[in-house]
């Protein structure tokens, strides 16, 4: 007879929808053992293949049901660094548990019967957290010579970081922002991703030997060149995509209207829920509206109706988006516990423009009722508006979540670098070589908005690349 997964505990959703503590509990002892029994332990783990970074899935998940959490632990540091991060925010269901045999064929949501690989992973990690586990790194004497400057500090710089640094490179991270972790610690809030927890994973690094240095723009404060000089023997390129997308409508420059990197930046980065332990509050009004349907507007949204509960304010936050809830990127889960915590949804909406008062703030938000029409170069239903369905909607904050592009800071000021019609970085694929010699790139600056584990994986195959590169010399 077949066992029923088992369900991981979250916090209330009422308790939850005004703080910033972490929503999903994780599995306890019992629960990870009960879950990892259900694992057919195939002959074939086509779950492996689902996993960008292909960690031996059907193995750590044989070591859990001998409680051999230790050996669990290296089984997956082999493949992956950051396995807390990832337990807590990989879109598994698009991933290892949509191959997973266990779940029904056909639909990527009909993911419920698949083993809960991720919040396997999830314990995992914090185990080794908890119990201080550390990969001993086979310092490589032919390697320590060699010194690599790697630029940005988000999951692909910093896997690349650790990578390099296990085999004895001397590695110096260079990051833009005062704080390392680009996404993990700007972008996705820390009730998703416990902030101790993406310390511990960067700590570790330093153990490691790596050096971050924060507040230090590499295009402005030095070139590529200038690394090189400076005697780096080669660079890796983690830029991201950081560069927020506009809806180019009339009064999108109006006060209070943001990009939701910048509002989630606010927030998280510069901890203004925290208010007033950190003075940096953000301007929360009574009428928010998340514009966009992926994770960004997800964090958006659920950012803003905690903030609203947090400062007495009846929440009233809505994400509005063009297509309808079957086209939405983001995760079905992470829209499910928006749902539970009062975001509310306005689906096959076109945003038209933004009017405000004599001051330049935003007051409301003008749109067009859409259909869908024919699927277009994504495969999805093409949202055409409706003539004449014009209304308006009282709005005192807007989120703009409607996209993001590449960081093109250093790409710009770097001739000989290559870039296509996104401004993404161009590479070989089998190395992750850029068109300039000794320089490589990794994560959303060469692949474009993509996840947390992609950004780890092209890190990883561009830290190969830098050995054997490095070997060569
Ligand atoms: P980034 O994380 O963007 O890091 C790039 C870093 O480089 C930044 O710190 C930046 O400051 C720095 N930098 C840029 N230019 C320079 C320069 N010239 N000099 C020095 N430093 C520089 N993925 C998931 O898998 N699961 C999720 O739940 C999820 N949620 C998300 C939520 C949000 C709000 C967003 C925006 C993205 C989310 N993603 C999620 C996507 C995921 O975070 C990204 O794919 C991933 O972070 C890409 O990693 P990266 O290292 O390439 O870039
Ligand atoms: Fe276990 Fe599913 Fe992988 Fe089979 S496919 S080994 S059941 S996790």
């Amino acid at each position: 007879m077949r066992k029923e997964p088992v369900k991981v505990r979250e916090q209330k959703a009422s308790e939850r929808a005004a703080n910033f503590d972490e929503v999903v509990f994780g599995f306890s002892e019992e629960e990870v053992l009960k879950e990892a029994s259900r694992c057919l332990q195939c002959k074939n783990p086509v779950c492996i293949s689902g996993c960008p970074v292909e960690i031996d899935i059907k193995k750590f998940i044989y070591q859990i049901v001998q409680k051999d959490y230790k050996s669990a632990y290296f089984t997956i540091k082999e493949k992956n660094n950051f396995p807390s991060i990832c337990g807590r925010v990989c879109p598994a269901e698009y991933q290892c548990r949509k191959t997973c045999v266990l779940t029904k064929k056909g639909s990527p949501f009909a993911t419920k019967a698949a083993i809960d690989i991720h919040f396997l992973e999830r314990f995992i990690g914090d185990y080794g957290i908890k119990n201080n586990l550390e990969v001993l790194s086979g310092k490589d004497k032919e390697l320590r010579v060699f010194k690599v400057a790697v630029v940005g500090s988000g999951p692909a710089g910093l896997c690349a970081a650790g990578e390099l640094a296990r085999v004895g490179i001397k590695v110096v991270v260079f990051e833009s922002l005062h704080k390392s972790g680009g996404v993990l610690r700007y972008g996705i809030p820390p009730f998703r991703l416990p902030r101790d927890i993406l310390d511990f994973e960067i700590d570790y690094l330093k153990k490691l030997g790596v050096e971050i240095i924060p507040n230090f723009i590499i295009g402005k404060t030095e070139t590529l060149d200038e690394l090189f000089e400076e005697g780096y023997s080669a660079i890796f390129l983690g830029l991201g995509a950081g560069i927020p997308s506009f809806l180019g409508v009339d009064g999108e420059s109006l006060c209070n209207v943001y990009s939701a990197n910048e509002f989630l930046t606010r927030v998280n980065l510069m901890s203004a829920y925290k208010f007033p332990e950190f003075q940096t509050p953000v301007n929360i009004g009574k009428n928010i509206i998340v514009i966009g349907g992926g994770n960004t507007a997800i964090d958006a949204a659920r950012v803003a109706i905690r903030m609203q509960n947090m400062n007495g304010i009846t929440p009233n936050t809505s994400i509005f988006y063009r297509r309808t809830e079957v086209e939405m990127p983001a995760r079905r889960l992470e829209i499910g516990h928006a749902k539970e915590e009062g975001v509310n949804f306005e689906f096959l909406v076109q945003p038209t423009g933004f009017t405000g008062d004599e001051d330049g703030y935003v007051g409301k938000m003008k749109s067009l009722r859409c259909c869908l029409g024919e699927p277009d170069s994504s495969g999805r239903r093409r949202p055409v508006s409706t003539e004449g369905s014009d209304f308006e909607v009282d709005c005192d904050l807007a989120v703009i979540a409607v996209g993001l592009g590449a960081n093109q800071l250093l790409t710009k000021v770097t001739p000989g670098l290559k870039t296509d019609k996104y401004g993404d970085v161009v590479v070989n694929p089998e190395t992750m070589e850029t068109s300039i010699k000794g320089v490589f790139a990794g994560g959303d600056i060469v692949g474009g908005e993509g996840t947390v584990i992609e950004a780890m994986g092209m890190a990883k195959k561009a830290a190969k690349g830098i050995i054997e590169y490095l070997l060569q010399k």
